[in-house]
Order: C-alpha cells, then sequence, then structure tokens
C-alpha cells in the first residue's frame, strides 16, 4: 500500500467519524509526505490544523493505519507552506461559499420519509429553567406517543428551541425500533397541501397518505390564522388522527388563545392537551449552551470570548449560535483563534444596544427601587396597593420588554395562575393609555433599565 492509498482509507475512516463540516476544515491540504518504518510523516496547511490533528484526531488516525499496517506505531505533524498558502484567509466570497455548503449538507441530511433532521436530538438539547418543563413533557412524549400529552403544544418566540424539540420526538420515535410512522410538517407544508389537495380534488388521497402516520408534528401553527378551508380540513384530518391514539405535536410562537383568526373548535383541539412554553436561556445557561455547542463541533474557544458572547448576546439561542459561528468561520479559514478584541468586532451585528440590555434582573431590580420597596416585596402575595401595582408592572415589563410568556412570568412569581399575569398586563397596557402619570413612571423605568 503506498502512502497515498495509506491516507486515503484515513481520510475515509475519519469521514465515517466526524461532521462533514469538521472534515473540510481538518483534513483539506493534508497528505503522507513520508514514511519510515515505525513514523508515518503527515503533512498539514498550518500550525493550528496540526495542533488540532494532533490532539483531537492523533489515536483515532493511528489506529485506522494501525490496523492497515501494523509497522506503523507513531505519526508525526509537519506544517508544509506550500499547503499553507492554498488555505490562507479566503475571500469574503468563500466564506460565504463554506456557509452556503454546511447549510446544502444539513438539508441534505433532511430524511425523505419522515421529513427529520437527524442532527436535532435530546442529547444535543441543553436544559435549563427556560425550557425544563417543556423538554420534560417532549420526554414523556417521545417514551409513550400518543399515551401521555396529546397534543403536545409547545410555544415560545423565535429562536428558542421548538423546532429542536419537536424533532428530537421525531427522531427519538422513529429510531427506537418501534416502527412508528413520524412525520414533520412545517405548517406551510400542511398548508400547500391541503390547498392543493382542494383545488385538484384529491382531499381524500391526502387524508389517505396522512392516515398511516402514528406522529405528526406541525411547526409553526400560527400560520394558518385566518384561511379557513385548510383549518377546516386540519380539523379533521387531526380528528381522525387523535381519535386513533395517534401523537399530535404542535408548535406555535403563541398559545392557541393568542393565535388570531382560528376556529374556535380548532382552537380548542389544539389546547386540548398540553400546552407549554420555552422562554428565553439567563447567562449561566447560555453559556452551557455554547459550550455544547463548540463540543458537538471539535472546537474550542477562549473563556473570555464565551463569556463576553453569553453576556451580550441575549436575544434567543440562535443569536447565540450565529454569534458563535461567525468566529469559528474567522477561525476556520483565517488558521487564528480570534481574540477578545477581533471578537467584540465580529460580533458587531449580534450585540444589540441600547435595547437588548434589559434583563429579567435588571427589570426587577429597577422597579423595586424606583418604588422604594425590597426586591423581595414584589413577589409577596398581599393586596396592598403599594406593592401590587409594582408586581403588575414588573409583570408587565417582563412581557413587553423581554418577551416573557406568562406562565413564565407565573413561574418567576412563585408559580400563580398566569391568568394573574396576563390580568397584570392587561391592566397596565389599559392604564397606559388613559393615565399620563402611569405613562411617565413607566417611561422613567424604562430608561433606568436600559441605561447600564
Ligand atoms: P425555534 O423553532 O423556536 O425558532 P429552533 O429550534 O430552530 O428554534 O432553534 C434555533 C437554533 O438554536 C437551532 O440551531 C437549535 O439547535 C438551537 N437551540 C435552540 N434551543 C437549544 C437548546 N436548548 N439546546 C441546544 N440548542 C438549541
Ligand atoms: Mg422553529
Amino acid at each position: 500500500m503506498n502512502n497515498n492509498e495509506l491516507w486515503q482509507s484515513v481520510l475515509a475512516q475519519m469521514q465515517l467519524h466526524i461532521s462533514k463540516a469538521n472534515f473540510a476544515t481538518w483534513f483539506q491540504n493534508t497528505e503522507i509526505t513520508a514514511k519510515d518504518q515505525e513514523k508515518v510523516v503527515i503533512s498539514v496547511p498550518n500550525a493550528f490544523s496540526k495542533e488540532w490533528l494532533s490532539n483531537k484526531y492523533y489515536k483515532i488516525m493511528l489506529k485506522t493505519m494501525h490496523d492497515m499496517d501494523s509497522t506503523i506505531k507513531e505519526l508525526e505533524f509537519t506544517v508544509n507552506p506550500q499547503a499553507t498558502k492554498k488555505a490562507a484567509a479566503p475571500e469574503a466570497a468563500d466564506m460565504e461559499k463554506m456557509e452556503s455548503e454546511q447549510l446544502k449538507f444539513e438539508e441534505f441530511k433532511v430524511n425523505k420519509d419522515t421529513n427529520l433532521n437527524p442532527r436535532y436530538t435530546f442529547e444535543n438539547f441543553v436544559v435549563g429553567s427556560f425550557n425544563e418543563l417543556a423538554y420534560a413533557a417532549a420526554l414523556a412524549v417521545a417514551e409513550n406517543p400518543g399515551n401521555s400529552y396529546n397534543p403536545l403544544f409547545i410555544y415560545g418566540g423565535v429562536g428558542l428551541g421548538k423546532t429542536h424539540l419537536m424533532q428530537s420526538i421525531g427522531n427519538k420515535i422513529a429510531g427506537s425500533g418501534k416502527k412508528k410512522k413520524v412525520k414533520y410538517l412545517p405548517s406551510e407544508k400542511l398548508v400547500s397541501g391541503i390547498v392543493t389537495a382542494i383545488r385538484s380534488n384529491t382531499m381524500d388521497l391526502f387524508k389517505a397518505g396522512l392516515a398511516p402516520i402514528d406522529v405528526l408534528i406541525i411547526d409553526d401553527v400560527q400560520f394558518i390564522s385566518g384561511k379557513t378551508k385548510t383549518q377546516e380540513e386540519f380539523f379533521h384530518v387531526f380528528n381522525s388522527l387523535y381519535e386513533k391514539n395517534k401523537q399530535i405535536i404542535l408548535s406555535s410562537d403563541r398559545q392557541p388563545n393568542a393565535i388570531p383568526e382560528l376556529e374556535e373548535r380548532l382552537r380548542s383541539r389544539l389546547g386540548g392537551g398540553m400546552t407549554i412554553d420555552v422562554s428565553l436561556p439567563d447567562y449561566e445557561t447560555r453559556l452551557v449552551i455554547l459550550k455544547a455547542k463548540l463540543q458537538e463541533k471539535n472546537m474550542k474557544l477562549p473563556e473570555d470570548i464565551l463569556e463576553y458572547i453569553a453576556s451580550n448576546v441575549k436575544k434567543n439561542v440562535r443569536e447565540l449560535e450565529g454569534a458563535l459561528n461567525s468566529l469559528l468561520i474567522y477561525y476556520k479559514t483565517g488558521g487564528t483563534m480570534p481574540n477578545l478584541e477581533t471578537a467584540k468586532k465580529l460580533l458587531k451585528s449580534f450585540i444589540f444596544s441600547p435595547f437588548d440590555v434589559a434583563n429579567y434582573k435588571k427589570i426587577i431590580e429597577t422597579v423595586a427601587k424606583f418604588y422604594n420597596l425590597d426586591e423581595k416585596h414584589l413577589f409577596h402575595e398581599t393586596r396592598r396597593k403599594e406593592i401590587v401595582k409594582p408586581r403588575q408592572i414588573a409583570m408587565f415589563l417582563l412581557r413587553k420588554e423581554l418577551k416573557y410568556s406568562f406562565p413564565a412570568i407565573a413561574r418567576k412569581f412563585g408559580g400563580k395562575d398566569h391568568t394573574t399575569v396576563i390580568y397584570a398586563y392587561k391592566k397596565i397596557l389599559r392604564e397606559v393609555e388613559e393615565n399620563s402619570k402611569l405613562t411617565e413612571e413607566l417611561n422613567l423605568i424604562k430608561q433606568r433599565v436600559y441605561s447600564g
């Protein structure tokens, strides 16, 4: 076996063990340049590749080669300047290409039968107080589809992991060997499927196609708002699956109650099982998510940069991931680790100011201080006027400024029924219109919340 063949078999092995994106990053422009009995010399394009390959992949590469040629006992990496040139920092266009290739790869992996993307699993879903209830419910459904919560309705803002969680359920069931038929449908697909079926008079066919499904997952169901015909047909599809004890899982950016122009009977079906929200991760969880994502990608970034991202990118998990990826792309393509200064520059577009500097702690602190209360007073169950109003304002701001869901706020305030929170929110909203004093107070509080 010559050097080239040996290396090709190593590459083939490595491809099985690591993601395509990582493979492209670490093994581009590598080759075996020398082999003298026990030692194989591998040339790599830069010092950065050398470090990663020797730290991360040494064992597995050695084992693969040793399996093929038992005289091989040692590997050595050398940096080849020729290859370095080829792998020098690419133009912006190249970076875009890299990104889009990765995207294509993700799409390519989607299972044609189930529409599920295998990258979404429970194992790589980070759980924190912001999503633990949704996670627990999802796991229960995955373990006992059709018999625990039906339908399961997960709602919350964009980029908070709804799709990830629902697809994890689907992947777990599909991979359980129980021969359950799973189907994931973004609601746009459901709508277009129904519309086409109505137009071409093939509704029966459409329904027959869905009949054998054991687990139906509909993502972003709010999009059926206002689509009367679709809702009517979906109602029937829903019922026929539900009656047969088939599991239905839905997601939306809001609760069934808050979806406008939704037929009443469908609304009550959607909310007839378990309705549960995902909210925003806190700082600690954001840090955990960043670390989990890095581990998944087999990458490393300095702690100070991670802390910087976690404390500044707060909007949602998708933004967090985007911020991380933009640093990783810099790192992969340029071959140098960004320092904090560079990271700050690269992340500018992810850091929002002044709007995103509000957070839970600041709102509670500011409201308490504004009304001259101890923070803990805000959480007291009391009818005392001087406390009721600030508490309602705190609830109002958590909702309005941070987009917390009503149940999430209710939990913060000692597990109160979330209708209490809705009541508080509506009351403040109404009063702001009539009461200029309150408007002024609110503006002052907001200013304080947003000014550092
Ligand atoms: P949504 O459907 O709520 O808009 P997604 O499920 O698409 O959000 O999540 C956006 C991105 O963030 C995805 O890449 C997803 O994998 C990631 N993500 C969201 N929540 C988590 C989590 N708890 N743990 C790990 N990754 C997450
Ligand atoms: Mg989604």
